[in-house]
């Protein structure tokens, strides 16, 4: 089919995720035809460093034949098993069984969902029938980060907190409460972190204190907000939440979704801090975006609660048809052998730090206002003005027009509205793409600096 026909379909029948529908059709679909290690092909041949590694989720880089060859093989001797009704399949038990001894200690069962927003989905109908099952079903607030982001699905997105996932799709919903994120670059109370933290942990109490102590069921956050900005947190954060929530006797969720399988360094974010949550989220880096999968993991006190209140003897009526799909299943046990015995999560350590060297040297830059890295994960915050930190005007259209260059210039990476860009560059990243990612990088800044409107803004 021509390029020229796709273009024409797409504007007339796919809705596109997180679009303006409008612009979308003004713009045009960007079709990707192929991809292999960090590089992408489109459909017109250009070849691209993608930096994003898809949507944060292929680790891994593309054109793995191992986990192609993992999943022609389960796809031949049994393409899907119903985990209803008490049935299985062998791959789904050795992956529940793999990721319970890999996971945080306190989490000791899983739920097999198809990703992020339905095992967030998954993690509030469970909690929600864990309290009402040990007798306490007033505890009905959730408490999450603005700028936090836990899915699209329409009870999880309520518990984002980003604006445009709530104007018009009237949420969050009334029990869905927000607290303010920690942001060391943009901190109303100071630049130390411990200050920083303190905050948080205090805006926590408030909170719970203003809804009432016994009608709180769970906090949740990211170790790092990603779609919200790469907002990266001091270390010590996401313990310090933890404590609070033991302290206020609520439940604590870790959203892993991005920072999962190696994104920050250790194979979980809660690794670095020694965090044992109450139910943690995993999806994006649990396959690498080879075949959809997410999962929910909680504690047995949870799991126990569930199964051995009042309700005993009820069916708990959470499922998809597609929960723990074999083939899924297969693709992330061999995902999970490349993080590990094949070295990805190991090589990614390993040049992590000429990630961080790289971008420290590109801080320099006159539209640059901070770049903060953990791991495999970065963000980089352009302002019109180093010493205010003054955003540009949303009307210069930044983020959209730097992404053209940047494509131009073979790299891609991920532009959000307040024109902080997201890089996740998968494991597999080598020193020669690092150099020619920043190299690009560079001259699409510089570029875009020279754009009237743009230079007239700084
Ligand atoms: N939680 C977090 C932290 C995420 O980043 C995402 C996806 N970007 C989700 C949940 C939702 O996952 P999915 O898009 O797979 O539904």
């Amino acid at each position: 089919m021509s390029n020229s026909r796709l273009l024409q379909l797409d504007r007339e029948h796919l809705i596109h995720p997180v679009v303006n529908f409008r612009a979308h059709e003004k713009k045009g679909v960007t079709v990707l035809k192929s991809g292999k290690g960090a590089w992408l092909t489109d459909i017109d041949g250009n070849r691209l460093l993608d930096a994003f590694s898809g949507l944060w989720c292929v680790n891994i880089g593309y054109g793995q034949t191992s986990v192609v060859e993992a999943a022609t093989r389960q796809m031949s001797e049994l393409p899907y098993a119903t985990g209803y009704f008490s049935f299985g399949s062998e791959v789904a038990i050795q992956l529940a069984a793999k990721l319970i001894e890999l996971t945080p200690r306190s989490l000791e069962h899983v739920y097999f969902s198809l990703g992020g927003s339905d095992a967030i989905d998954a993690a509030i109908r469970y909690i929600t029938y864990y309290f009402n099952a040990i007798g306490q079903p007033q505890r009905k607030h959730f408490i999450a980060l603005e700028r936090g982001y836990h899915g699209s699905s329409s009870n999880g997105s309520g518990l984002t907190g980003l604006p445009a996932f709530h104007d018009n799709f009237d949420v969050p919903r009334v029990n869905q409460h927000h607290i303010p994120c920690p942001y060391p670059y943009r901190s109303p109370v100071s630049d130390d972190p411990q200050a920083i933290i303190d905050q948080s942990v205090s805006s926590l109490h408030e909170k719970v204190n203003e809804l009432g102590k016994d009608q709180v069921a769970a906090f949740f956050c990211e170790p790092i907000m990603g779609s919200g900005g790469v907002i990266v947190p001091p270390k010590g954060w996401l313990k310090a939440m933890q404590n609070a929530c033991n302290d206020l006797g609520i439940l604590f969720l870790v959203d892993e979704v991005i920072t999962g399988f190696g994104r920050t360094g250790p194979l979980f974010a809660c690794d670095a801090e020694g965090v044992e949550p109450d139910l943690m989220t995993v999806a994006k880096g649990l396959t690498s975006g080879y075949s959809p999968m997410g999962a929910l993991f909680m504690s047995d006190e949870i799991y126990s609660g569930i199964a051995d209140g009042p309700n005993a003897s009820a069916v708990v009526g959470h499922g998809q048809t597609y929960s723990a799909h074999p083939v899924s299943a297969a693709v992330a046990l061999e995902v999970l052998r490349l993080y590990i015995e094949g070295g990805l999560l190991a090589n990614g350590q390993a040049v992590a730090p000429i990630f961080a060297q790289r971008l420290e040297a590109l801080s320099a830059h006159p539209l640059v206002g901070e770049c903060r890295v953990r791991g495999m994960l970065a963000g980089v915050e352009l302002v019109a003005n180093k010493e205010t930190k003054a955003r540009f005007d949303m009307a210069l259209n930044l983020p959209e027009r730097l992404g053209r260059i940047a494509y131009d210039n073979q790299i891609v990476f991920r532009a959000f509205a307040d024109s902080i860009l997201g890089f996740a560059p998968a494991l597999c990243f080598e020193e020669s793409e690092f150099e020619f990612l920043f190299d690009r990088l560079t001259l699409s800044l510089d570029s875009l600096l020279k754009e009237p409107d743009i230079r007239a803004a700084v």
